[in-house]
């Protein structure tokens, strides 16, 4: 059987492009569909995902591309007008371009708990139709990942793609590796497909249209601060590690802190914000709890506190941005180095 494709562009693709983090499995979710295509619609299809390090957190891309079974696919550059695009996690836009090439054909399909009017803004959307899914209420219901609820939401905004089929090749390939993972994963992708909360974008003139660019590094051999040095606090250059989070925050529970600095001596991103102060009668340094702008939500300050004094949380279920600290020396230290010409990446009060 060969499905319709019910819209190509001028080379006569479908195409798709998915935006994520590294953890989130939509590189995964690009070679499913990509398989999808060829063995299970009767189509040709290809499938690659682009990405930096393969870290935990950091930008991921994956693009797919189908059409008829008789022509040839001879292009592996990246999907720059998707007819569907998918994005993994709301946090990304305004950090990458995720909307670009987006317009009054595509569908956006994107993991949020907000309602449509509100993600239209935050993603600055210029037209086409919004699609938004809470997958990670629903893989934490079931039990299993993000990517499978969104597999079946991008499925059901395609049009033409059927349940059957995905449930099939879900059934085929991860089903066979983690058997005792499929009845979740079904189920994911099942809800995805089913519990779409869809509105058509007017183009308003509220937002324009913007150009796929390839990404450019602002910091390289010609501009960065000599000897590699990293003197921006935090771990990373960006300093704004929001958009790694999976959908936990480590919570601080200040009553129960005995102040031992095990968390900071473990957080790879300085997000501990520790002052002088007074612990039992004495004078010491006193833990004020993470700074959230700095934390990736690896959790691993969780694992090795001794008290509790931390526990991972569902970050939605925070005003985060209200019970967060921030060391002003630290804020001082961002600025200065903005001063010195680095501000084209360098958003230091971002999230604030
Ligand atoms: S590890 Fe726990 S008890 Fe120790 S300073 Fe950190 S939060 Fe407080
Ligand atoms: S989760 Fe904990 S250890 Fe990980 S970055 Fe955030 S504060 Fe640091």
């Amino acid at each position: 059987m060969t499905v319709k494709l019910p819209v190509t562009n001028e080379h006569g693709f479908y195409e798709i492009r998915l935006e994520s983090i590294g953890g989130l499995g939509a590189n995964l979710s690009g070679k499913i569909l990509g398989e999808l295509g060829a063995l299970y619609l009767g189509l040709n299809s290809s499938n690659f995902a682009s990405y930096g390090s393969e870290k935990k957190g950091t930008p991921v891309k994956a693009f797919v591309r189908y059409c008829d079974p008789n022509m040839e696919i001879r292009i592996n550059s990246p999907v720059e007008k998707p007819h569907v695009l998918g994005i993994f996690h709301e946090r990304l836009a305004g950090k990458v371009s995720v909307m670009a090439g987006v317009d009054e054909n595509t569908m956006v399909v994107i993991n949020t708990s907000e309602e449509p009017n509100k993600v239209r803004d935050h993603l600055k959307m210029h037209g086409g139709t919004l699609v938004c899914i809470d997958a990670l209420k629903i893989a934490l219901e079931e039990n299993t990942r993000i990517n499978m609820v969104m597999l079946g939401a991008i499925g059901k905004a395609t049009g033409f793609i059927t349940l059957e089929s995905l449930e099939e090749v879900v059934k085929d390939t991860i089903g066979k590796k983690y058997p005792a993972a499929l009845e979740g994963n079904l189920a994911g992708v099942r809800r995805g497909y089913e519990e779409l909360n869809k509105i058509k974008i007017e183009n308003d003139g509220k937002y324009p249209y913007q150009e796929y660019e390839e990404v450019k590094r602002d910091w390289g051999y010609e501009n960065a601060p000599i000897g590699g040095v990293n003197i921006i606090p935090g771990s990373t250059v960006t300093n704004d590690l929001t958009a790694s989070r999976e959908g936990y925050v480590p919570i601080f529970h200040e009553d129960k802190c005995i102040h031992c600095g095990l968390c900071d001596t473990t957080c790879p991103d300085m997000v501990f914000q520790f002052v002088e102060g007074e612990y039992k009668g004495k004078q010491a340094m006193v833990n004020k709890g993470p700074d959230y702008h700095h934390c990736k939500g690896c959790l691993r300050c969780v694992e090795v506190c001794p008290t509790a004094a931390l526990t991972a949380e569902l970050e939605r279920d925070y005003d985060i941005w209200n019970i967060h600290v921030r060391n002003k020396d630290l804020i001082v230290e961002s600025m200065k180095f903005e001063d010195a010409g680095a501000n084209s990446i360098v958003n230091t009060e971002s999230g604030n």
